[in-house]
């Protein structure tokens, strides 16, 4: 029923023993580390609740499991953080989402006038909550209303990293679920085989991930090796620039179309240098670049970090307001420069 999750066999045992004895609680808590499975493996009890075709099992074909593939089935609800939240009427549509974004009792609200009907279709009502951690106060205690009370043909999922910051009487109120980091190698197979990854760069980006699939997949969505291994150099490794190299380094990323990459790859640099010079060389992105981030560290303080950090966030907020991006690196990379070869 399980067999195309990756890992979690801890999950897949669970569950699956309780749904064929048709002894499924009516709330779950999934929880463990960000990007290990929680969401689809979620999305998989639906199916697998409400598939019309297979019992204990799903088709993934009939029109309830492609329902819920595309989170279109009526009986569905997805419930997960948006910032500011507070305008937002109805529940939020997916890219809203924002991890630190808050759940509000509005949503909450939703979900229990929900409960109080029946369902569209045959088969159970879904409330899946992601994040569940960030329910604020107010929602938090409306929620435990709603598993007080469960109506018999609901099953609400929570996922969550942070369970212990969600209120006791709500753990104690689910069947908890635990997810644990997955290993390089079945990320890497995970990366050849769904996503036609060369095996050499899945075997890099897994022993880099951290057991996460998700970062996993991003990483080789989103980045050129290539172009951190770049960064890396430029920022921590390189002679003494001056702003003319500066300059002609921000005008390529702007050509190359580069620029977010650029400044998330920096990102993970300095929290990487913060967490350096904290000693929490457990916690790096990349892990890779132990060296460098050391000689980087050894030539900062935690407050020089710091304000590049902020700078980065900065130059978010400036490209999303349409500032000329060029200008924008171009000022991020001075500072950059400035703070990291002072001492050198
Ligand atoms: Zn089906």
């Amino acid at each position: 029923m399980f067999e195309r999750i990756i890992g979690q066999d801890l999950a897949k045992r669970l569950l699956e023993g309780s749904i064929k004895a048709n002894k499924l609680p009516s709330a779950l808590l999934f929880h463990g580390p960000a990007g290990v499975g929680k969401r689809t493996f979620a999305l998989t009890v639906a199916k697998t609740v409400n598939c019309t075709k297979v019992e204990h099992g799903y088709c993934g074909e009939c029109s309830s499991c492609k329902g819920v593939d595309n989170l279109t089935h009526p009986d569905l609800r997805l419930v997960f953080p948006v910032r500011n939240a507070g305008s937002l009427e109805g529940l939020p549509t997916p890219e809203l989402y924002d991890k630190q974004g808050t759940i509000t009792i509005n949503m909450v609200r939703i979900l229990r006038k929900e409960a109080s009907l029946k369902p569209f279709q045959k088969g159970k009502r879904i409330f899946l909550m992601l994040n569940a951690d960030r329910m604020n106060q107010e929602a938090s205690n409306a929620f435990l209303k709603l598993l007080e009370e469960p109506p018999s043909d609901t099953l609400v999922i929570l996922t969550t990293e942070r369970p212990n910051s969600l209120f006791p009487t709500i753990r104690s109120r689910c069947q908890k679920v635990m997810f644990t980091r997955l290993r390089a190698e079945d990320i890497e197979n995970a990366l050849v085989e769904k996503m036609g990854a060369e095996r050499n760069r899945a075997h890099l980006v897994a022993s880099l991930s951290g057991g996460s699939l998700g970062w996993a997949q991003k990483m080789l969505r989103d980045y050129a090796d290539e172009h951190r291994l770049r960064m890396f150099d430029f920022v921590l490794e390189s002679a003494p620039q001056d702003d003319l190299a500066v300059l002609d380094f921000s005008r390529e990323m702007v050509d190359e179309n580069l620029v977010y990459e650029t400044l998330e790859i920096l990102q993970s640099m300095y929290k990487d240098l913060l967490a350096t010079k904290m000693g929490a060389q457990k916690t790096l992105i990349n892990i890779d670049q132990q060296k460098p981030l050391e000689k980087g560290a050894a030539r900062m303080t935690c407050d020089e970090i710091c304000d590049i950090i902020y700078g980065i966030e900065d130059a978010f907020a400036d490209l999303n307001r349409n500032v000329s991006p060029r200008l924008v690196l171009f000022n991020l990379l001075s500072r950059v420069h400035e703070k990291s070869l002072t001492r050198v």
